[in-house]
């Protein structure tokens, strides 16, 4: 019922019964005990022509809130969204997973309970909380292997952040979660197949398949930027192994090479708007890396036939040259089949597909009808 009037916008307890086929005695205890747990809101619609005024359903986005955040190696962001996805109040924050989860967990709680505050709720309006940190997930209970952050293999996340807000707690790859936040952002278009291709220090991607987030055997899906190109021999990648498309053409290796004749970048940022400003050195370089990238992206098209490749991450701050180099290899190397359709597009959610996809990450769950039954007593 609850998924009825959330997702498909069901308004009222007539077209509830139809659809469910329940009887209407059974349609009006259940949306009065969402109305109850305040996922369900109604009020009267139009002017009443005698008798009962009509009355419509709604989803109550408002009705709680969940707490995500979307770390980094140095820096992350965390807010609290409504239950419709929406964030609510956010902040950037330098708490970096480089500093383990004993720091980090407690700080973060500190600065959600803040937020909350701020947002005029209370720890009790929270139903979940996600976590998007750059490492694989093991059965959504604990990070497992995170590359770089050994503190955080199999640290008890869960029971840390229960002991504040006693809630369901979700885990996944900072990848991912961006893949399922730039795929909620498309939902209106009914998209289902979307190769999320996050281009920063490193390359990684996420795969939404059939609707839904692919995460493979062992949570390691995705590792598109560990893929071997055939001149990358002899080109150490942190991965350990040589010639990966990271270690030729990911933002690392991009600055490194931008910095020859311009020792002064900072960092990918400085890069991007060099690239904006129309710097030609700095234009030829993306558009190569793009070329490259779009090497590896076209096995992948061809693979798994995607109708949308999402670009994201600091790299797609120099979309244009990006792009251009990407669509050149892509087109050219992809069959004509997987292309014929295939959109490759920004992200639409820039920084904030993290957040968006934990959010969403965690509200597919707690508000599944399986969920929302254990609430009912
Ligand atoms: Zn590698």
């Amino acid at each position: 019922v609850l998924r009825l009037i959330r997702e498909d916008g069901v308004a009222t307890r007539t077209e509830l019964a139809r659809l469910t086929g329940l009887s209407r005695p059974a349609v009006a205890v259940r949306v009065s005990e969402l109305i109850t747990q305040g996922l369900v809101t109604e009020r009267a619609h139009g002017p009443s022509t005698g008798g009962r005024p009509p009355v419509r359903l709604a989803f109550n986005g408002s009705g709680g809130a969940v707490l995500v955040a979307s770390l980094g190696y140095s820096h992350g962001h965390l807010a609290v969204c409504d239950l419709a996805g929406e964030i609510v109040v956010m902040d950037e924050t330098r708490l970096a997973a480089e500093r383990g989860p004993e720091m980090v967990l407690p700080a973060l709680l500190d600065r959600w309970a803040g937020l909350l505050t701020e947002a005029g709720l209370s720890a009790a309006d929270v139903r979940g909380v996600a976590i998007g940190l750059p490492g694989t997930v093991e059965e959504a209970s604990s990070f497992l292997e995170p590359p770089g952050l050994p503190r955080w293999e199999g640290a008890a996340i869960g029971p840390v952040v229960a002991q504040r807000f006693p809630v369901p707690v979700f885990l996944d790859n900072d990848v991912n979660v961006m893949a399922i936040g730039e795929h909620h952002a498309h939902r209106a278009d009914g998209v289902d197949d979307l190769l999320f291709v996050k281009l920063s220090t490193g390359i990684g991607a996420g795969l939404i398949l059939g609707g839904a987030i692919r995460r493979g055997s062992l949570g390691a899906a995705g590792e598109l930027g560990h893929t071997p190109v055939p001149d990358g021999r002899g080109v150490p990648c942190r991965c350990g192994n040589d010639g990966c498309i990271e270690a030729i053409a990911g933002g690392a290796a991009l600055l490194e090479r931008a910095r020859l004749k311009r020792p002064e970048l900072a960092d990918l940022t400085e890069l991007t708007a060099l690239a904006r400003a129309g710097d030609p050195a700095v234009v030829a370089l993306v558009r190569e890396a793009g070329r490259r990238i779009g090497e590896v992206l076209a096995i992948a098209v061809n693979l798994l036939n995607p109708s949308i490749v999402v670009l994201g991450g600091d790299l797609a701050g120099a979309y244009d040259p990006l792009v251009a180099g990407v669509r050149e290899s892509v087109y050219q190397r992809a069959t004509a089949r997987a292309t014929r359709r295939l959109r490759i597009e920004p992200s639409r959610l820039g920084d904030n597909a993290g957040l968006i996809g934990c959010a969403t990450l965690a509200l597919d769950q707690v508000l599944a009808p399986e969920s929302i039954d254990a609430l009912i007593p």
